[in-house]
């Protein structure tokens, strides 16, 4: 079976494992932890990084410490992985769905500003959505698949309406704006390491920012908040969302090849592309050129998306749809979505996930894209 994105475990990942389990460093201390930590907040550019135990976990404290609360809204895409919305219920906030870009399958930047001006008012220093009075306290943009929306208008918005920028980054490592990487536009951003990210420790996860309070004030709470070294004192109520050592140091080896495996990723993301180029009526994520991706998923779109996803995954070359919007699904169905005619729906019905792990070969990488003509 082709994956659609596995793991690629190639480097040090035993030895750095071994040595933990020769150690006993096994749980949640260990030097494994500060310095898979201080890896990735520097390859994204950031001053600090605090590990947990995964991408979503890591979005909930970057949101609590942005100040979202009950009651208040987060504005986020509506084309996402659950996680990004469910993180917002966590904190007691509700989201705002809004509407995608049908090119690049980004939060459409155009929409926001136009729900921002009509919709919404300031009030006290806060941003209010006016039919309900309730505070917008943060907007996540989704840097769905490695590719990125036009970030400058992004924080232009930002700071316009004086709304915090928390960011899913979760697939985007290794992915740039404007020469500079995702994670440190606003007060945090967030990286995964899930079994089908560009890297992977199994599960976990990373919160990187440039602010060194916010940096101490996530460690704190993502360690059950204690606030003495000796005795049970906790100040507040935190989480156990801490990644273990032994995980922590199967990071280090894997961010150790991560610059071959970016590499690997974007290969595969041309020569599909150079495969499947004029195909029936295939076309591809638009990339705009500020934009240097990840090429984390290889995905396209097609009217014959079913007939396409049938035919592969038949074939043992595991294949999926794009997520279900987020509007369509029975918890979210009654939050506020955002849009003029749906754009969601449309990337919904024809986009297509396809085997592109680090570990493909070209001539599978050939296989897959001979089976997707045999279709047309
Ligand atoms: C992977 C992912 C997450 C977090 O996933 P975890 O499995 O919790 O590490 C969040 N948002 C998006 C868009 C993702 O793709």
């Amino acid at each position: 079976m082709l994956l659609l994105s596995g793991p690629n475990i190639a480097g040090n990942e035993w030895k750095y494992v071994k040595d933990c389990l020769d150690t006993g460093w096994v749980s949640s201390v260990g030097s494994y932890v500060t310095q898979f930590e201080n890896m990735v907040a520097e390859f994204a550019g950031c001053r600090y990084g605090v590990a947990t135990s995964n991408g979503t976990s890591a979005l909930h404290i970057a949101l609590q410490l942005a100040g979202v609360q009950d009651n208040d809204y987060v504005i986020v895409p509506n084309v996402t992985f659950i996680a990004s919305v469910n993180s917002i219920k966590y904190t007691g906030a509700d989201p705002i769905l809004m509407d995608v870009d049908p090119g690049t399958w980004q939060m459409d930047l155009e929409l926001l500003r136009e729900f921002l001006e009509k919709e919404t008012s300031q009030k006290g220093g806060e941003r209010v959505y006016n039919k309900t009075g309730r505070v917008i306290r943060a907007i996540m943009p989704v840097h769905v698949l490695g590719n990125i929306c036009d970030m400058d208008t992004l924080m232009d918005i930002a700071n316009t309406y004086q709304i915090k920028v928390v960011e899913d980054s979760t697939e985007s490592l290794g992915s740039y704006y404007k020469g500079k990487h995702t994670g440190g536009f606003g007060l945090m951003g967030t990286f995964s390491f899930n079994g089908n990210k560009i890297i992977t420790t199994g599960g976990g996860g990373v919160i990187v920012t440039n602010d060194e309070a916010l940096a101490k004030k996530a460690k704190h709470l993502t360690t059950q908040a204690k606030s003495d070294p000796f005795e049970y004192i906790h100040d507040e109520i935190g989480y156990n969302f801490r990644l273990v050592n032994v995980l922590a140091a199967m990071g280090v080896a894997q961010m150790e090849q991560l610059p071959g495996f970016i590499q690997r990723k974007k290969e595969v993301d041309a020569l599909y592309r150079s495969e499947l180029q004029g195909v029936g009526d295939i076309s591809f994520q638009e990339v705009k050129s500020e934009v240097n991706p990840n090429c984390w998923l290889f995905t396209f779109k097609t009217e014959k998306q079913r007939d396409v996803l049938k035919v592969l995954n038949e074939n043992q070359m595991q294949s999926r749809p794009f997520w279900v919007p987020m509007n369509k699904l029975r918890m979210f169905k009654d939050d506020v979505y955002y849009h003029h005619d749906d754009k969601s729906d449309y990337i919904y019905q024809r986009c297509l996930s396809i085997p592109c792990s680090t570990n493909i070969t070209d001539d599978e990488v050939k296989a897959v894209a001979e089976k997707i003509r045999s279709i047309y």
